[in-house]
Parts: C-alpha cells; structure tokens; sequence
C-alpha cells in the first residue's frame, strides 16, 4: 500500500502530516511555515511561525505580535524528522520557496515566485525535487514579461513628461514588492518620491530587517502639494479613486500590474498608463521553473489553474489542479482574478479575514513512494 504522501491539501492549508507543520495555511494552526509575507499566505492566528529573515519587520508590522523563527535561505530546520529548507523564490523580499524532505523524498513549494532578477528581491533558484507545488497566476501564453529595464524606462520617460506638462505623478503598485520595486528603479534626477502611508509603513518595516532602499517622503497633511507635484507619488490600490488621490488633481496615474497585458485592465482600473510589470513568473518562466526542478509531478495552486494543467500534462509533465483557497478558476482573460496582494491592500485593516471559500483537494495524491531524482 502506498504510504501517506509528505505534503497533502486539507482545508487548512498544505499540510505535512510526518512533521506536523503547514505551510501557508489560511486557518489557524500551530506550527505554520510561511512563503513571504502577502496576506494571502501569512495569516494571522497560527501559534507559531517560521519564515525568512527578511519577512519579519514586515509580518510583525502585518500581523502584531507573533512567535517567530526566522532562518536564512539554505538553513535546514528539522520537524518530527522532516527537514525545511527554504530557497529564493524571487516574488519579493523575503519570499521563499519551501523544500520539504523525508527519507529521500523531496517536495517543494514555491508559494509565489518569479523568474526575472528585480534587482532588490534574492533571485529565484530553482530545486530539483520529486513533487512541486507551483502557482500559475499568469499560465496563459499572452503573458510574457519584457525585460524590467524596458519598463522602467517607460516609466520615468512618463514621470518626464507629467513633471514638464504641469501634471502630478501617481503610481500605483502593491505595497510589499511592486512598491520597492518601483522605487529602486525610478530615476531620481527627475524629482522626489513621495509616498502613502500604508506603502511607507512597509518601506520603514524593511529598512528595520535592513534593507537599504532609496529615500521616501512621507506624505502628511503638512506635505506642501506644489513639492509633491514635482516628484512621484507610490500609491497602493486602495487609494485608487479616493479623495486622497483626487487631492493631487491634475494628475497622471500609471498603473503597474501583469493584468495590464490584456485589453481592459488599464480601463477597469481607469488608469491613463498601464505598465505591465508583475512579481510573478510568466508563460515561458512557469515553464522554465517547473522543468528546471525535474520534477516527477506538479500541483497548481492558484491563477489559470485548469487550462495551465491541461496544457502542461499536453507537453507531457504529470500535471495536477489542487484547489486551495484561490481554487475558483475564474481566472479568463477577460475576467482577471483580483491578486492577493491588492486584496491586502484594499482591507489593510482587516488582519483577520474570516469566511474564505475553501474546497479541500480532490484526492490523486496517492503513490508518493519509491520515488528517485
Ligand atoms: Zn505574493
Ligand atoms: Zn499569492
């Protein structure tokens, strides 16, 4: 009879019976090992946490008090026999792919990662293992990435041209990641950057763990408006279409998300400039990454779920959907799932979210045994 496999899906979260721990789980547990620090992976409620060194201004900041373990990337913790070893994953600062072992099988999971160096995250690594656990936010082929620096380069030419046209600078992204992201690479000759408290709260998180960013400007109701005029304003979703934001009137938005690849985003979210610019992997770096870890069978977890699968078990890799807490596959091009991370953003304050619709996994996970890399 086959043994219990290591990791399994339950309606907590992915859970590793061996070692009595989980890993992102979305309900309260006691032992919790976390990817990085989005909302949707480091909730709040667990007794105990363990997480990159680099997560932990920033779930302090998110969650309050916790009891935390922080290790390096590579740094190997022994549960009940099992060890965990976390690896970059690239999505943001802090994140982490987790590695699972027991008696020579090896699980990995990759919470959410991308491919391409930002420059400020620890590049993702891939890690060969018999079972991987994988997002696919973007696993459709319209989305492709250009190289960030070409991005970037629209945005300060944009950033330019507002400043010459009299016109303020919002720039809307994430507050743990894309915001960072965005800073490090404006160019600063051109102005100041300013920033929305719930982006400054993460930014000062992160230089409490140490990380060195570029200078920020709080903006306060003392912030002279014609000052924050002549420079950027980094703005979170949430202030989208607010009264915070109207006050920058006239103003040019920009909005930096991967959903801008597709026709309508930049309209839904009633940008005047979209920047496809994303902290997770696209069409060919899903590929890359899940060939890269030559793995014996994939899981996906969240984003275009049923198609990515069929797709990748086409191309002849044994594919599987899992349903988590994201598991509804809504996710068409016409109709993008909201992230996570904007998720977050929109409910800052609300660092319990109760009632998720969670479907456990089907079953499919049997025969974990007599694997070899
Ligand atoms: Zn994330
Ligand atoms: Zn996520």
């Amino acid at each position: 009879m086959a043994r219990k496999p290591l990791l399994e899906f339950t309606e907590k979260g992915i859970y590793c019976d061996q070692g009595k721990f989980y890993i992102d789980p979305w309900k309260p547990v006691d032992d919790a090992v976390i990817t990085h620090a989005h909302a949707d992976h480091a909730y709040w409620g667990h007794k105990h946490y363990l997480a990159h060194h680099l997560s932990r201004e920033v779930l302090y900041y998110r969650l309050g008090e916790i009891q935390l373990q922080t290790v390096e990337y590579g740094e190997r913790v022994m549960k009940n026999g099992v060890s965990v070893t976390l690896y970059p994953a690239g999505h943001v600062i802090g994140s982490a792919q987790i590695r699972v072992e027991y008696k020579g099988e090896i699980w990995v999971v990759s919470g959410d990662y991308k491919t391409e160096d930002d420059g400020i995250s620890t590049p993702f690594e891939p890690v060969r293992c018999h079972h991987f656990i994988s997002e696919c936010t973007f696993g459709m082929p319209v989305y492709q990435w250009k190289p960030q620096a070409q991005i970037f380069e629209d945005v300060n030419n944009w950033w330019r041209s507002n400043v010459n046209n009299g016109l303020a600078t919002v720039i809307v992204g994430y507050s743990l990641g894309k915001a960072q992201r965005i800073l490090q690479n404006l160019d600063l000759s051109i102005g100041k950057v300013y920033t929305h408290g719930v982006i400054e709260n993460t930014n000062e998180a992160l230089r409490r763990n140490g990380v060195i960013l570029n200078p920020t400007h709080r903006i306060t109701i003392d912030t002279p408006k014609d000052e924050v005029r002549k420079g950027i304003i980094l703005a979170p979703p949430s202030s989208v279409g607010t009264p915070w934001m109207r006050k920058f009137q006239p103003y040019s938005f920009g909005y930096c998300s991967g959903w801008m690849a597709i026709r309508g985003a930049k309209r839904r979210r009633a940008a005047d400039r979209g920047f496809i610019l994303s902290d997770h992997a696209d069409w060919d770096g899903l590929i890359s990454a899940i060939d890269a870890t030559g793995c014996e069978k994939v899981y996906l977890t969240h984003g275009y779920t049923a198609s990515f699968t069929r797709y990748l078990n086409e191309i002849g890799f044994d594919a599987h959907e899992v349903h988590t807490l994201y598991g509804d596959d809504e996710g068409a091009p016409s109709q993008p799932p909201p992230d996570g991370e904007e998720f977050y953003d929109a409910f800052a304050s609300n660092k319990n979210i109760e009632n998720q619709k969670v479907s456990p996994a089907g079953g499919d996970l049997e025969g974990a045994g007599g694997l070899f890399l």
